[in-house]
């Protein structure tokens, strides 16, 4: 059938120890932790979350925002799209009748659960009225409890566009 066989290595007495391979892995962990030390500036790692990240672009996706009509109002028209696209499922909104003239229907109640959203975009990208955005620049989020991480419409509504993206 051609079946090759391929001989496995590590066989020998000394690879059966282990301890040399061992001590090689930590000869090359205490080589780049020597210099490391000695120059800490020159560390690729970014020491978050003392440090944040500044290299941030319009193409970061921070926490939701509802975006507003200029009289304040949501633009949000309670048509689920977001919610159908959403992988995660964790966008419920309960919709009521509309009567300032804008649309048929608005959310009630517009809910985001940000410890299920793994940050896909998906509902930005399915909103056909651009209601919801992620574009705060919010990426630092903290919660001491699991409600805290559940934004409501209002939390939505409240959040701002970040200065740092520009405008489109
Ligand atoms: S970013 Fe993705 S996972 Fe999060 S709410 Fe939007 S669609 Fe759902
Ligand atoms: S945010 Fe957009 S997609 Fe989601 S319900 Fe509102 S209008 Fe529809």
């Amino acid at each position: 059938m051609g079946i090759t066989v391929v001989k496995r290595e590590g066989k020998s007495f000394k690879d059966k120890l282990f301890l040399p391979g061992i001590a090689t892995g930590m000869a090359t962990t205490l080589k780049h932790f020597v210099k490391n030390i000695k120059d800490v500036e020159g560390l690729k790692t970014t020491q978050y979350p003392e440090v944040q990240p500044t290299d941030i672009t319009d193409r970061y996706r921070g926490v939701h925002r509802l975006t507003k009509h200029e009289d304040d109002s949501e633009k949000c028209v309670a048509c689920y799209m977001c919610a159908t696209a959403c992988p995660a499922e964790c966008i419920f909104i309960e919709a009521e009748e509309r009567f300032d003239g804008y649309d048929e229907k608005r959310p009630k109640e517009f809910k985001i659960d940000l410890l299920e959203c793994v940050f896909c975009g998906y509902c930005v990208e399915a909103c056909p009225c651009d209601a919801i955005r992620m574009d705060t620049g919010i990426f630092s989020f903290i919660g001491g409890t699991r409600e805290e991480f559940v934004l409501d419409k209002k939390a939505l509504m409240a959040n701002e566009r970040s200065k740092d993206f520009s405008n489109d």
